[in-house]
């Protein structure tokens, strides 16, 4: 493993309900990639798309990091207050940005992550991208994706390995600012990982086809580009990905913490390839450490 410094990893929950066990495995994750490379690791709320928030659910997700005893460095920070930084993104993005009339495309492809045929049936066709259509009037911001040559995009995921996507084909112009109002995931993400100097994402694979967006979002905004992890998801007895919309269950209800470490951590870490024996918390993280050592040897890229 090549030592990076200085190391700059981030958690960045939306605080749509309580941690479950999927998200604890990429909490666990990027916190323990961040011990491992001596950094800093950082808990950022994205709380930017206001119809998922749920109140008080970024207070009981901070809770349970700390009685899990995942402390973090520096200031939490919130979005909803960082949207200062969005609009100065938006001026910067200037030529690129235009307003689009279309209703229901706009709203999905605004969402987390695309996948198969979902994403294919999202590819935007350009229709506002010289004007708005006759009759129409303007609900989001869109980005222009390069037409020709059409805008391939490559990285070397540390778990997943080589990752290719034509933001041309399979995805268009997308969504910065949507028709409710809200900022997009996909810009809120960028400029605060940029601005906050994130050198790692560590993160769950849905996440993974969101990434070429947010890479030619870094090109255009001359940001550095991170390094990125995807660990897999946990999913259902459906394989669906475990949310509160698929049913996932909060596990923090303030039991002891030999609870914790039996219900939520050594299950997370399972899950991530660890065996990690302890019978108290502090004991679980000094043995997790090495753990993560021993999960990135067998990685296509271990960073
Ligand atoms: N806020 C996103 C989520 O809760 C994670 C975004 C990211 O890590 O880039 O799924």
């Amino acid at each position: 493993m090549t030592q990076r410094t200085p190391y700059i990893g981030r958690f960045a929950p939306s605080p749509t309900g309580p941690l479950h066990i999927g998200s604890l495995v990429a909490a666990m994750a990027s916190y323990l990639d961040a011990k491992v490379h001596h950094g800093q690791w950082l808990v950022r709320i994205e709380d930017v798309d206001g119809d998922r928030n749920v109140a008080g659910a970024d207070q009981h997700i901070l809770a349970s990091l700390q009685r899990c005893g995942m402390h973090w460095d520096g200031d939490v920070t919130w979005q909803s207050q960082r949207t200062g930084l969005y609009e100065q993104a938006l001026r910067q993005l200037g030529e690129l940005i235009y307003p689009c009339g279309c209703s229901r495309k706009e709203i999905a492809d605004s969402q987390l992550s695309l996948t198969g045929r979902q994403a294919q049936a999202l590819i935007y066709p350009g229709t506002c991208r010289h004007g708005l259509a006759p009759g129409k009037s303007a609900r989001a911001l869109r980005l222009k994706v390069p037409q020709s040559p059409h805008c391939v995009l490559h990285f070397d995921d540390r778990w997943a390995g080589p990752v290719s996507q034509d933001l041309t084909d399979d995805v268009g112009d997308f969504v910065v600012k949507r028709a409710d109002g809200f900022w997009a995931y996909q810009l809120a993400v960028v400029v605060d990982d940029g601005d906050q100097g994130i050198t790692d994402i560590v993160r769950g694979a849905d996440l993974l086809d969101s990434t070429p967006r947010q890479l030619y979002l870094q090109q255009v905004l001359k940001l550095p580009r991170p390094a990125y992890l995807h660990v897999p998801v946990v999913v259902n007895e459906l394989g669906e990905k475990l949310s509160k919309q698929t049913g996932a269950q909060a596990f923090d209800h303030g039991a002891e913490p030999q609870q914790l470490l039996q219900d939520a951590l050594q299950p997370a870490a399972r899950f991530l390839g660890m065996d990690v024996r302890a019978d108290s918390i502090a004991a679980f993280w000094q043995a997790a450490v090495p753990a993560w050592v021993q999960v990135l040897r067998n990685l296509p890229n271990p960073g």
